[in-house]
């Protein structure tokens, strides 16, 4: 059985002292000890002696398309409606080669800030963009990235009290027939997928009950997980009680979402009843540092809803948003929100956790977001060598203090996908050209 040693890490997230770790298969089979060596003939051994290894991280929400409007003079300075409002017309002149270039571009981003693995949430599907979960499974594939690729969508557009034009949303049954489609084409199950399949409603405000009901049944009869926006903002809180009666929570109840197959993006305006019940039923939260910074809609109460037992996972939101898709940077950001909201006992390594261990299990995956033995051969290495890091004491805290932004290496079950900080497989001054191209369209 061949195998690969990394062998002398200066420091592993989780293990104080690792001398080592042996992959096999494409999964992890030891992590030794010092002096420990490996218990059978390997083929390669690769010195990580100034790399500081974590597992890789785990990107729990994007819009990949938003790469396309990143800092866009309609958009920036605005509160989420607002926002929103000034983008739908721009997003609904996407095309399937726009949805391309954004996908591969925020995967290679991804890639290179350390993530393993992403989900997106892809929810505008104008005409002719009936195959962007296709382009999208394509891509992944091609890099060599685990995704969890969300079907999105909208079906509450304007002329019915919701907040989207007519020209982005699809109806009801159209949406229904491609969920059921790209689950029987794509939905890997078990140890080691690389590509699953989860359904996501937009939010409140873009879709209707009936959908969002049909969705839970779907995803119940196929098994695969649920996804959406909730709690993100006041205004979205008023909608809900204005339009549905209730609050957000309540209607995510109503609906027959409350529970652990359900992950949502932000959960940022909930009551202790709220972190309560979230927490009996084991609904996963996606914490957007760097979005509710940006939209100043708030901070996620990752704390109370951790000790419930809600799974906190972290994600870097939709590029026009952020703008970037830079995880380890969402890491750092995710410290020093919490450091406000709560204080100084708020560490690197919780808000390490959340980009991995907490993240996987917003995806309901055992299999990543650790290191240890049978897990998946997922990390994400990086060297101190930059000036910033320069007299740093404690390594894997220099990672989250100094800012860490560009891995040197990653790996995706035991295949290199990173080396020496550039992705394999891609021209990245290419890919920067064409996106940009395709960018100034959307002006
Ligand atoms: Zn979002």
């Amino acid at each position: 059985m061949s195998g690969l040693l990394i062998k002398s890490p200066l420091a592993v997230l989780g293990h104080q002292d690792c001398a080592g770790i042996v992959l096999r298969d494409g999964r992890i089979a030891e992590v030794l000890k010092p002096g420990q060596a490996p218990s059978a003939r390997v083929d390669d051994v690769f010195d990580a002696s100034r790399h500081v290894v974590l597992p890789g991280l785990v990107n729990t929400h994007h819009h990949f398309y938003q790469t396309l409007t990143r800092a866009h003079p309609q958009a920036i300075n605005k509160k989420l409606f607002d926002w929103l409002k000034a983008l739908y017309p721009v997003w609904s002149r996407l095309t399937p080669e726009a949805v391309r270039l954004s996908t591969r571009l925020a995967l290679t981003e991804l890639l290179m800030s350390g993530v393993t693995t992403t989900s997106d949430h892809h929810y505008l599907f104008p005409a002719d963009l009936g195959e962007a979960m296709d382009i999208q499974v394509e891509e992944a594939r091609r890099l060599g990235i685990r995704m969890t690729v969300t079907r999105g969508s909208m079906n509450l557009s304007e002329k019915d009290g919701g907040l989207p034009p007519d020209s982005v949303v699809q109806d009801e049954d159209e949406i229904l027939a491609d969920c059921e489609r790209v689950i029987g084409k794509y939905h890997e199950r078990g140890e080691g997928a690389m590509i699953q399949i989860a359904l996501a409603p937009c939010s409140p405000f873009t879709v209707t009950k009936s959908l969002m009901c049909a969705c839970g049944d779907l995803a119940e009869k196929h098994d695969c997980r649920l996804h959406t926006h909730l709690a993100e903002t006041r205004d979205e809180d008023a909608f809900c009680h204005s339009v549905f009666g209730m609050s957000p929570l309540d209607y995510l109840e109503d609906v027959g979402w409350l529970n652990s197959r359900t992950w949502l993006a932000h959960g940022i305006h909930f009551s202790d009843g709220d972190v309560k019940r979230l927490g009996q039923h084991g609904v996963g939260v996606c914490h957007c540092p760097t979005s509710n910074m940006v939209l100043a809609s708030g901070q996620c109460r990752t704390r109370e809803l951790e000790a419930a037992g809600a799974p906190v996972g972290l994600g870097v939101d939709g590029s026009a948003s952020n703008d970037s898709s830079n995880l380890m940077e969402g890491v750092r950001h995710a410290l020093m929100i919490n450091r406000l909201t709560y204080d100084a006992s708020v560490t690197h390594l919780d808000a390490l956790r959340w980009a991995t261990k907490g993240s996987a299990a917003c995806l309901g995956r055992s299999d990543i977001g650790e290191i240890a033995v049978g897990k998946q051969a997922d990390l994400a290495m990086f060297t101190l060598d930059e000036l910033r890091f320069s007299g740093a004491g404690d390594p894997v805290a220099a990672l989250v203090l100094c800012g860490a932004h560009r891995a040197d290496r990653v790996m995706v079950g035991g295949k290199w996908r990173v080396v020496d900080g550039l992705p394999v497989g891609v021209d990245v001054a290419a890919l920067r050209a064409a996106h940009g191209e395709a960018a100034r369209r959307f002006l």
